[in-house]
This record gives C-alpha cells, structure tokens and sequence, in this order.
C-alpha cells in the first residue's frame, strides 16, 4: 500500500492535509457548527482532548473574529504549538488537570466547551463505552466550572447500551440535548456528538471538584432509566448531502480532473509512542514476540511455562 492509499480510500482524511488540518476530525467540528451556529458570539472556548490540534485550529480560526479569541486546549499528548492557543497537557479526569483549566477562567466564563475525547479503544465494547463516558463525564465537570449560562458543551460521545443515561445527566444541565452525526464521522462508527446548548443548571447546584471525577463503581440497575426518566434525545445528521461521503472512497482527481499531487500531513505526530519502535526496526533490533505457535516443539518446551 503506497502513501496515498490513505487518500483515496479517506477523503476527509486527503481533504484535512489539502485544507492545512491537522486532522481529518477538523470537518466533524466544522459540519457540526453549520448545523447548530456553534460559534456564534463566542470569544472563550476550550478544548478538551485536543491533540493534535484541528479543533482548536478551527476554535482560534472562528471565534471572537480575527482570532481575538481566547482558546485553551488540553490533551494527555504533547500538541505542536497554535498561535493564540494556551496548551495545558494532562489528562482531564485529574483533578489537577481540572483544577488549572479552572483557574483559566476565573471570573471570565467560558461560552463553549468543546470535547472530543476518546479513550485507547479495546475492542470490548462495553469497556469502551464506559472509558468513553467516563471522559464525558470528566468533560462535563469541568464544563459546570467554567461554562457561562447559556453557554454550549460538545461531546464525542459512543451511542451504546447506556447512552440514555448520559442524555438524562446532560439534560439536568443544559436546556436542549441531541445527538449530532456530522457526515464526515463514518456511519460504520458508533461515534456521535452530544450537542447541548444553554447552560442551565438546577437552583442551587454548586460545582463540585472534592467528589471523584472518575466514579469507578458501575451499578447496571441504577443504569436503566425508565419511564418519565428515560430521555430519548433527538437525532441529528449534519453535513450538506452534497459532502463528501466519509465511508467512500474517491478518485485521486477529485474536482477538475487536475493531477493529484500528494500532500504531507499537516503537522506531523511530536513525540508519538511509536517512534522507539520504528527506530528499532529500521536497526532491525525491535525482538519479536514469540508465541507457542512460531516454535518447533523442541523450543516450546524450553518457554517458561
Ligand atoms: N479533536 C482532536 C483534533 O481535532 O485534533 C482529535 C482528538 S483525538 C480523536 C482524541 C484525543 O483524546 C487524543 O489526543 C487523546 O490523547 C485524548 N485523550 C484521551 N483520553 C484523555 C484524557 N483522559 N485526558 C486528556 N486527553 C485525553
């Protein structure tokens, strides 16, 4: 598979690097706010796990006008400098990561608060949808610190088994909840985005950091909602119908039938976990796991049992 396998097989992918993205999601964002306006009168944003970065590119490009906004961007990973982006690196279910992104906005509220966070997907979907939501809820927490009423929080969220139950902690702040599926998130994945706008919490809630971001136990019960309780959001798909279709793949040539030109990522990865790896192999020293199958009986014996 050549480089720009990747390109034709991903257009918001080829479209990102084209458009000076740092990443494909930068469309997700963009087709989300054509259909909710949702930078409309915001100068403060912040964005919740950001690297490497096209969200909080398209915050600094489209807010407060001529980016006199003010954006705060935090991620786990290292993210390459932005121009008017303040970069805060941690991980957000900690109370120390919370607690500096507060003090950000102390005394100045934020008017949207931006998440899309994903967890290191296991493949048991259960396990994943609870990381998933537990990054939610982390988000969420601090959104009650910082957000100004009124304000507007966006949240990758995974529409699994319990979904219904974070739309009902969501609608408990925020006047109006659904679950957005901009055209560029592919219909093979589960991902969609819990748009929330006016922040609204109940009389008296005061925010609270002493109580765990991450609550650990997981009661099934309590995590059936029905009746007047279980809240059905509603659904929305965004992106014009003439987009791009993220689950097809398309010519190189795609508009004028000019020649393709490959282009590089626009910011590639800093430090990524895999660069050790990669300089072992080029030195051929990366050792290779070996696994009963691979052995001759003989060596088999020999493994530590
Ligand atoms: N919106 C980003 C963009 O446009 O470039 C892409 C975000 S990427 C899909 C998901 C990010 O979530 C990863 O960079 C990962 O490091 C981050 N993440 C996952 N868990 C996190 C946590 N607990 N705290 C902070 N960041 C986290």
């Amino acid at each position: 598979m050549g480089r720009t396998s990747k390109d034709k097989r991903d257009v918001y992918y080829r479209l990102a690097k084209e458009n000076g993205w740092r990443a494909r999601s930068a469309f997700k964002l963009l087709q989300l706010d054509e259909e909710f306006q949702l930078f409309q009168g915001v100068t403060r944003a912040v964005d919740l796990c950001a690297a490497p970065g096209s969200w909080s590119q398209v915050l600094s490009q489209k807010i407060g006008g001529q980016g006199s906004g003010h954006v705060v961007a935090v991620d786990l990973q290292a993210m390459a400098p932005l121009p008017g982006v303040l970069q805060i690196q941690g991980d957000i279910t900690q109370l120390s990561t919370a607690t500096e992104i507060i003090q950000h906005f102390d005394g100045c509220p934020a008017d949207l608060v931006v998440c899309d966070g994903a967890p290191d997907v296991t493949g048991l979907h259960d396990v994943d949808e609870y990381m998933q939501a537990q990054l939610l809820l982390a988000a969420l927490n601090i959104a009650t610190h910082v957000l100004k009423p009124g304000g507007c929080f966006v949240a990758k969220i995974f529409r699994g088994r319990d979904v219904t139950l974070i739309y009902s902690q969501l609608r408990v702040f925020f006047s109006s909840v659904l679950c957005a599926k901009p055209r560029s998130s592919r219909n093979s994945s589960i991902e969609a985005f819990a748009v929330c706008k006016g922040y609204d919490p109940p009389d008296g809630f005061l925010p609270d950091l002493t109580k765990p971001l991450l609550d650990h136990s997981y009661d099934p019960d309590f995590n059936q909602l029905d009746g007047p309780t279980r809240i059905i959001v509603p659904f929305v798909t965004c992106g014009d119908l003439s987009a791009y279709d993220s689950d097809r793949s398309y010519p190189l040539d795609l508009e004028d039938g000019s020649e393709y030109k490959y282009t590089p990522p626009t910011q590639p990865p800093i430090s990524p976990p895999y660069q050790e790896a990669c300089a072992l192999k080029k030195k051929g020293q990366l050792a290779k796991e070996i696994s009963p199958q691979d052995c001759p009986m003989s060596t088999v014996d020999m493994l530590p049992q």
